[in-house]
């Protein structure tokens, strides 16, 4: 008994400092509070508006410098821009997980600082460049984006987003348990639970932080095919990395250094000359070289 004391001792010294991170962790308030009279919001038409935002991380440099632009509802937005650019930056005060230091952002006209945030978030997908899956069934995985839907949903859900067949071929069909962080399932398939999962819940406004691709161009063309899918009738702002996307989008916002220095259609930017030519320039290049390697 007294070595195992010793050693139950040991042990406790070694988890104490990641006792301590989690217990600061859940300590930790948040950093936007709802008002007391915030309001709650049923339903969203989807009209999304910057106005003159500024924002800086943790009284920082700025990282938004006075950025303002409208998409209307169903309207597709690309942000293209280099790295660092602020692009997450925008999607992350959508998502209220910060305030604008000045400025605005308004969802259907109204300051979104006035909406009790869960609320908001009712209204608002996200799908990321990293498809999150929990280590449960794949139905469980989908029916988290909306409580109280039913099998049947579900499913539909997985047929909408074109992975249904193969989820149906896994050993235990839509209850197949994915693995750790869905290890179970290839990276074209996890994006397209993640899209099933979204589908159910059709939010009105949905943020697409598009992947830099680290799949193969058959699974790519299916994951697009479900992102479609997804991207029909609704406001969709969308990190671009690929300009192919940013070409389909309604209009295209340049991002440099926190400022919107160009934004229109691709065909307008094209025309300028700017920024964006040059980018789209680039990368055409880019990729007749990588065709030439090939
Ligand atoms: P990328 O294409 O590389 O994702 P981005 O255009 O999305 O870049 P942001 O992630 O919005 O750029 O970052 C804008 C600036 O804010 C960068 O200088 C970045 O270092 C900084 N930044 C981002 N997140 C944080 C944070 N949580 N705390 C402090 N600074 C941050």
């Amino acid at each position: 008994p007294g070595k195992r004391l010793a050693r139950a001792y040991a042990l406790m010294q070694e988890a104490l400092p990641g006792a301590t991170r989690v217990f600061q962790m859940l300590d930790e308030k948040p950093q936007v509070k709802d008002v007391h009279d915030a309001v709650v919001i049923d339903r969203v038409k989807g009209k999304t508006v910057f106005e003159d935002v500024w924002f800086s991380y943790n009284g920082g440099e700025p990282v938004l410098k006075g950025v303002s632009f409208t998409v209307r509802p169903g309207e597709v937005l690309a942000i293209v821009g280099p790295s660092g650019a602020g692009k997450s930056t925008i999607l992350n005060l959508l998502l209220r997980f910060y305030d604008p230091v000045r400025g605005r952002v308004l969802v259907d006209d109204r300051d979104i600082r006035t909406v009790k945030r869960r609320s908001l978030l009712d209204h608002i997908a996200v799908v990321t460049q990293d498809p999150f899956l929990f280590n449960t069934t794949v139905v469980e995985n989908v029916h988290y984006g909306k409580p109280g839907a039913t099998r049947e949903e579900v499913i539909a859900a997985l047929e909408a987003a074109g992975v249904a067949k193969e989820v149906e071929a896994l050993e235990k069909g839509y209850d197949t348990v994915v693995g750790e962080r869905g290890t179970r399932l290839s990276g074209g398939q996890k994006q397209r639970v993640t899209i099933a999962r979204a589908l159910l819940r059709d939010p009105a406004i949905l943020l697409l932080d598009e992947a830099t691709s680290n799949l193969d161009s058959e699974s790519e063309s299916v994951v697009q095919e479900a992102l479609d899918r997804l991207m029909r009738n609704r406001t969709c702002i969308v990190v671009a990395h690929r300009l192919s996307t940013a070409r389909k989008a309604d209009r295209i916002l340049v991002l440099e250094e926190g400022f919107v220095m160009e934004e229109g259609t691709h065909e307008e930017l094209m025309a300028k000359g700017g920024i964006y030519r040059r980018l789209f320039d680039l990368q055409h290049d880019e990729d007749a070289m990588g065709a030439r390697k090939s």
